[in-house]
């Protein structure tokens, strides 16, 4: 971070790139900065002196510690942080992403960038006459898009994990790490397990495989979280947490999958897909659900282009002057119908029981009914797609006569469901019939060692299932975040006994961690670990 004394500073988006533009100036007494100072990523905007200027340089660590001392300081640059990159989203900031709507590359970083709270422009090759002179002006034939550029920097069709790479999001692969706690998903429960365990002083590492904010990421308001009267954004409240937990110290690293988990001697091995591991003094698991997809014929093909499983401002903007069908009598459904109606021309909600009531709150049914452009269609399930790269409409069925309709729907929104994201967990824990992880009493007996299991202890001790991985979870937003926090308090009870003596603490702060047949040692991060 940079305060300005005396002077004047110019913040200017893609610095050197095709669309440069100045966004505003700054002067005497203001600071420079963005949300990424404390989570890490590289920085979108740059800053550039008019004329003479003195300022102070603030490193990340005396940031953080300059904010753990000063509550209203602390308080003032959170909330500009947090503008600053609403505002930065916003204006089309940062990247600008160049291809064709149809690729469903082009889609994938759309949604990657998006849902990671990325600033970001679309530039649609399809629409916009600029676009071909933008490529010719990279050296790019318009087959190698999409491409991504960000000032003098091109990058041609990244992968999720490279363009995340090259914005600081994720960890290059190094050498093995030892902490006291890995988070394994940054959906509510993730998030709050992070908050809390780096602010209990816990050296914490979280991984995300997807997007930072889960399930509840993708939705565009949260209206029952206690607190929030107005309801808020699933990406506002992510961007909130991940703030939070980096404020705290937590290190939240996005793509970066767990593939496997193997108890050691003391600790827990936790194998990444990229074949790294980390080992770990306790973990939690807050790897949530995934959406169920329809089985109809053609939907692959349909899928990031007009088959969606999030109901986003992007997805609805881009069908505004379309009717779209929502699928799903719970509450996502009713949620994404109830936005969707703000922002399309019609919204068809699509429901196999006959009655909303036994699976939407009542504050959504009613809702619904005030929406003139939304029609309810009970009894019904999707009987076919049509049309190849684009949906040009649906086929529907009554499922009580066989009856069939045509809909003019030119987008699809699916939210029937979800299974939990445990496959990694196979053969390792105890999971219920359906796949969702066991924990405290629900552990059977004869699985696993040790004896009886803290309540959200899986059957390995040591590791803990948050959120809605978990078997018998509420499947909402603030019981997830409630479980994450718990975790904590478990772990923060439990560790110092059951490990000690494996993690000797060096001078300054690290770990040594040898007796699991890791033969590794981390630096300290900005807070000491607690094994010292
Ligand atoms: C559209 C929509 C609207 C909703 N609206 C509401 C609402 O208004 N109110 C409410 O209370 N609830 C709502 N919910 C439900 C709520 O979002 C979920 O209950 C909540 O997100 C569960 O949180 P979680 O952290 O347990 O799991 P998730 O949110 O599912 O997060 C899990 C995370 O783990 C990651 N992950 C998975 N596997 C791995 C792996 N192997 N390694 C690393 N990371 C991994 C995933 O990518 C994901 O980001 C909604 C859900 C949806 C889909």
């Amino acid at each position: 971070m940079y305060v300005i004394l005396p002077g004047r500073v110019a913040i200017i988006d893609d610095l050197g790139g095709l669309q440069e533009r100045v966004l505003l100036e700054y002067g005497p007494r203001g600071f420079l900065g963005e949300y990424n100072l404390l989570t890490g990523q590289a920085a979108y905007v740059s800053a550039v002196a008019v004329g003479p200027a003195r300022l102070i340089e603030i490193k990340p660590g005396g940031l953080r510690e300059l904010m753990a001392q000063e509550e209203a300081l602390s308080e003032l640059i959170l909330g500009a942080l947090l503008r600053r990159i609403a505002v930065m989203i916003g204006l089309h900031t940062g990247l600008s992403i160049i291809g064709s709507g149809y690729s469903a590359d082009a889609r994938r970083l759309l949604e990657f960038t998006a849902r990671n709270q990325i600033p970001h422009s679309w530039v649609d090759v399809e629409h916009d006459a600029a676009a071909e002179a933008m490529l010719r002006d990279l050296g790019v034939t318009p087959d190698q898009a999409p491409v991504v550029t960000w000032g003098p920097r091109v990058l041609n069709n990244p992968t999720n994990a490279q363009l995340a790479r090259a914005l600081g999001l994720a960890p290059s692969p190094g050498p093995a790490q030892v902490v006291d706690l890995l988070v394994a998903g940054a959906g509510p429960a993730g998030l709050a397990a992070s908050v809390y365990g780096a602010s209990e002083g816990l050296s914490t590492l979280t991984l995300e495989s997807t997007a930072v904010g889960g399930q509840a990421g993708t939705s565009t308001r949260i209206e029952n979280y206690l607190g929030f009267p107005a309801g808020l954004s699933g990406a506002d409240l992510a961007a909130r947490a991940a703030l939070q937990a980096a404020k705290f110290g937590a290190r939240i690293t996005a793509p970066c999958q767990a593939a496997g988990l193997e108890p050691r001697a003391g600790m827990t091995v936790v194998h990444l897909a990229d074949g790294t591991m980390v080992g770990a003094r306790a973990v939690i698991i807050a790897t949530g659900a995934r959406y169920r997809r329809l089985a109809l014929h053609g939907l692959a093909s349909l899928e990031g282009t007009s088959v969606y499983y999030a109901a986003t401002p992007e997805e609805a903007s881009r069908h505004a002057s379309d009717a779209v069908a929502v699928v799903g009598g719970g509450n996502s459904a009713g949620e994404a119908a109830i936005f969707l109606a703000a922002h399309t021309r019609r919204v068809y909600l699509l429901v196999r029981r006959g009655d909303l009531a036994a699976t939407m709150s009542r504050y959504l049914i009613d809702q619904l009914a005030r929406r003139p452009n939304v029609e309810v269609l009970a009894h019904t399930e999707v009987a076919a797609l049509k049309g190849e790269g684009e949906l040009h409409g649906l086929m529907v069925t009554d499922r009580r006569n066989g009856s069939r309709r045509d809909l003019d729907a030119r987008a699809l929104f699916v939210f029937i469901g979800a299974d939990p994201h445990t496959e990694w967990l196979n053969g390792v824990l105890a999971l219920d019939r359906a796949g969702f992880i066991l924990t405290g009493h629900d552990v059977p007996a004869t699985s696993g060692p040790g004896g009886g299991r803290l309540p959200l202890e899986t059957s390995v001790p040591g590791v803990f299932a948050v959120g809605d991985v978990r078997s018998g979870s509420v499947k909402r937003v603030a019981s997830a975040v409630g479980e994450g926090s718990m975790a904590v308090r478990f772990i923060h009870d439990d560790l110092a006994p059951r490990t000690e003596g494996v993690f000797p603490a060096r001078p300054d702060g690290g770990l040594v961690a040898e007796g699991a047949g890791l033969q590794v040692s981390v630096p300290s991060a900005d807070k000491p670990a607690l094994a010292s």
